[in-house]
């Protein structure tokens, strides 16, 4: 199949106010023109270096979002040209990002990424920790960042059930601190959950943005 063919496929799948977010890591450059043609604007990158490597060779209207994990170190290298970092897991790294924003005289919109997977591996906040970043930042604000929602990877595993549950932990997540941190807050509305495996559960239980890199590109080779 053509990745005309998949993207096809895929949008059929999505209903039309949820976001699609194209993950392109890995892929050549060639790709993501392919898709480019085929209307879709928004790409998911989850390294710094590749990410500043495609957007430099590809049109200026695609919109960028880093879904990775961001060294503080790298953040000034990403915010001039960042529609969205997904994968905002430390206050440290929020104080870092509006500070760039800031020099860049932009509102950086980001995600506050969740571990809500068995695997160790994956990064984010529990819900405690999130707390204490947004109380301290309640009190000391951050002018230049717009925090538009959560993100969360659930477990790879084939058990729909575990998964579910890990995304309606994600919603409930969602929903708390919209209505503790942000109820009159109109940005804060995004979830950002669901990969090519499990992106109709994740819609199913109320994903607002999904990321699909896989259905659309094929397998990935990391050599
Ligand atoms: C790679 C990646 C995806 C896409 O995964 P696929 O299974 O290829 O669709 C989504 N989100 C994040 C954070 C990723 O790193």
């Amino acid at each position: 199949m053509s990745i005309k063919d998949n993207l096809k496929t895929v949008r059929q799948s999505i209903p039309s106010h949820i976001q699609l977010v194209v993950v392109t890591k890995t892929m050549p450059v060639a790709s993501l023109q392919k898709a480019y043609d085929c209307g879709e604007r928004i790409f998911g990158e989850n390294k710094v270096q590749e990410i500043i490597q495609k957007q430099a060779l590809l049109p200026s209207d695609i919109k960028w979002h880093l879904i990775g994990h961001l060294q503080t170190n790298k953040v000034k290298s990403i915010v001039p040209f960042v529609e969205m970092i997904q994968s905002v897991d430390s206050l440290k790294l929020l104080q870092e990002i509006d500070k760039q924003a800031l020099k860049h005289n932009k509102i950086q919109k980001c995600l506050l990424q969740f571990h809500i997977a068995e695997e160790e591996t994956k990064f984010g906040f529990n819900l405690e920790e999130v707390k204490a970043v947004l109380n301290h930042i309640k009190i000391n604000p951050l002018s230049n960042i717009q925090i538009c929602g959560v993100m969360g990877m659930a477990t790879f595993t084939k058990d729909e059930n575990q998964i579910r549950k890990e995304f309606r932990y994600l919603k409930s997540i969602f929903d708390i601190l919209k209505s503790e941190y942000f109820i009159d807050n109109e940005y804060f509305k995004e979830i950002s959950m669901g990969m090519s495996g499990d992106f109709e559960l994740a819609i199913a239980e109320g994903a607002t943005i999904v990321r699909v890199g896989t259905m659309i590109f094929g397998e990935r080779n990391y050599k």
